[in-house]
């Protein structure tokens, strides 16, 4: 009869402490200030740890197209397009893609890159209002926003759609 009482008393108890814990943190979510009272976003951008990773920097003029980034995703997210180029051992790439309708921001892309030309950047925001708007083809964006040196934006996204050649050839001066 005592182990049953204590059974009984246990499980009472446990009801009670998680009931508990539950109305704590309901309770806390009235006094939590909200998004928009701590950031004045988007007008003010909110600040980031050092180490965020964001929509990529991809330098167009350094890589070299060997696909090592591409192999390394494991959803597949990177599309490479390139091209001999003419009496020369190395490839021009025509097209960088990333398809940020699957890249998870593992960052697994950045490591294995040689020549250190694809890195995680801070930008955060790429709204769009199409699964297009998502597909970032990095050789058709003019280079300091491929960078990182200026935003990334719809904007710049749209822009660069309707680029058929990358906006910088091995050998040839930068069009943007
Ligand atoms: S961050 Fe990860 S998922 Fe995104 S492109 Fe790089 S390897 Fe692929
Ligand atoms: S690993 Fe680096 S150099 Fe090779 S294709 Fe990817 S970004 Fe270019």
């Amino acid at each position: 009869m005592r182990i049953w009482l204590q059974n009984v008393w246990l499980a009472v108890s446990s009801v009670i402490r998680g009931l508990w814990l539950t109305l704590r943190v309901w309770l806390k979510t009235y006094r939590r200030p909200t998004f928009t009272e701590v950031y004045e976003y988007p007008e003010q951008p909110i600040p980031l740890k050092a180490r965020y990773r964001g929509f990529h920097r991809f330098d167009l003029t350094t890589c070299i197209g060997c696909d090592k980034c591409a192999v390394a995703c494991p959803v597949d997210c990177i599309y490479i397009n390139k091209s001999r180029v003419p009496g020369s051992k190395g490839f021009q790439v025509d097209g960088f893609a990333i398809d940020y309708t699957k890249c998870m921001f593992c960052a697994l892309c950045v490591d294995p890159c040689p020549v250190d030309c694809i890195f995680m950047g801070s930008n955060h925001d790429l709204s769009c209002y199409n699964r297009d708007g998502c597909v970032v083809d990095y050789a058709k964006l003019p280079l300091e926003i491929a960078w990182g040196r200026a935003t990334l934006t719809p904007n710049a996204v749209a822009a660069s759609k309707v680029i058929d050649e990358p906006v910088w050839i091995k050998g040839e001066s930068s069009t943007t």
